[in-house]
């Protein structure tokens, strides 16, 4: 099937990079949020996104213009009706996501593809509940979504072969490369990460190492390029204690429990860069680890 509009449902840090993508791709994109604050934000963000790839050669002035008049802003749900593709990527939330795609099934065709962004609500689930399950599936794209060249193709258990193909050929046609998941917990891209960032938590909190030597040791021993600690700030010290809860709770495994320490940085609102404090201080010129 030929998808050629794409329907973003939440028009936040996920959405808004979706959007800016897809457009760039030449898709026409309906940018839906239920607060039009959120819409004119992310109209701005995307703007001056694309400028930054201009001024870097990465695109022409002309790819610019072109991709910002492909995006509509909506606050309806009803004016996503025509897509042949959604990607709902709306707060982290299962009863809201439900709430969007029961929103959204009296406006769509019978052969628009539902999927979701979710990083760790099960796809099987989300699906059963719509009119659709075959037609639906995961995502799942990674922050920040311009720069990151994964997309994670999760199917549900009733997702058909159509539907994934149809979805496989819309992150080519991105210049993206698919990595294809099965609906477990935190698919691939988390269930391997964040356990990571948990145990360099431990780490921690058993002294085996200190905050600047836990991340130099991942970053040049490991050659990764952020150390764990500093990862952990940057995605949300917040997000990493849900995703190992989802773990936890969905692999039924005492491996993936959260690290105390993780779990009373939480409870301090020590969240990472967002909060200005997490394994690091980001108040000063220079990051210093918090204690
Ligand atoms: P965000 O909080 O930045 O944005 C969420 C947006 O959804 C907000 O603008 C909010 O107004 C809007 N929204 C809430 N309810 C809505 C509704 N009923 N209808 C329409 N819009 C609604 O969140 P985010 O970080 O962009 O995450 C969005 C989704 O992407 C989540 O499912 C998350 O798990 C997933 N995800 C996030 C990341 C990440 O690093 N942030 C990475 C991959 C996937």
């Amino acid at each position: 099937m030929t998808i050629r509009t794409v329907g973003v449902v939440g028009a936040g840090q996920m959405g808004n990079g979706i959007a800016h993508v897809m457009a760039l791709a030449g898709y026409e994109v309906r940018l839906n949020d239920i607060s039009s604050e959120a819409l004119y934000a992310s109209l701005d963000l995307i703007g001056r996104n694309l400028e930054r790839q201009m001024k870097r050669a990465t695109i022409t002035d002309a790819d610019r213009v072109a991709a910002l008049a492909r995006i509509a802003t909506t606050t309806e749900l009803a004016d996503l009706g025509s897509s042949d593709l959604v990607i709902e990527a709306a707060t982290e939330n299962e009863d809201v996501k439900h709430r969007i795609f029961a929103g959204l099934a009296p406006h769509l065709g019978p052969e628009t593809i539902l999927t979701t962004n979710t990083s760790s609500i099960s796809i099987t689930r989300l699906a059963s509940r719509t009119d659709r399950p075959e037609k639906f599936m995961g995502f799942h794209f990674m922050n920040p979504v311009p720069v990151m060249k994964l997309v994670e193709l999760i199917r549900g258990i009733a997702t058909d072969q159509a539907t994934f193909d149809a979805c496989a050929g819309v992150v080519e046609r991105l210049g993206k490369t698919a990595a294809t998941a099965t609906d477990y917990p935190a698919f691939i891209v988390n269930r391997l990460l964040i356990p990571m960032v948990n145990e360099a938590v431990y780490a921690l909190f058993e002294g085996v190492g200190d905050v600047r030597s836990i991340d130099m040791a991942m970053r040049l021993g490991a050659n990764h390029p952020m150390g764990p600690l500093e990862l952990a700030d940057f995605i949300g010290l917040d997000t990493c204690l849900a995703i190992m809860n989802v773990l936890y709770d969905g692999l039924a495994d005492s491996k993936y429990r959260p690290c105390p320490l993780l779990v009373k940085y939480v409870e301090a609102g020590w969240l990472g860069r967002k909060a200005g404090r997490g394994f690091y201080d980001y108040r000063g010129d220079e990051p210093v680890p918090s204690r």
